[in-house]
């Protein structure tokens, strides 16, 4: 897998940008790690603050912006939402 390099626009700093998670992490190693232990090997689940169901993450964002839209500008980024074992 490539890594993206980016420029953080009207910063100095300059990073990977996770592809999965669109995280912008700025060291080569930090990056491998994030990418060992956030998206690798862990299927990712997610729990609805509002229902409390559990939701894969293909299905997460998407059962947000049907059943709580309101909510949705609220969550921001839904990473935050994500567990990793019951
Ligand atoms: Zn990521
Ligand atoms: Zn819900």
């Amino acid at each position: 897998m490539r890594d993206h390099v980016v420029s953080v626009p009207g910063g100095k700093s300059e990073g990977f940008l996770c592809a999965v998670c669109g995280k912008l992490i700025s060291r080569r190693d930090h990056m491998r790690r994030h990418m060992q232990n956030v998206h690798v090997g862990v299927r990712a689940r997610y729990r609805c603050p509002v229902c409390f169901k559990v939701f894969a993450e293909t299905k997460f964002a998407a059962h947000i912006e049907k059943q709580h839209p309101k909510h949705a500008s609220d969550f921001g980024n839904l990473e935050q939402f994500r567990i990793d074992r019951e």
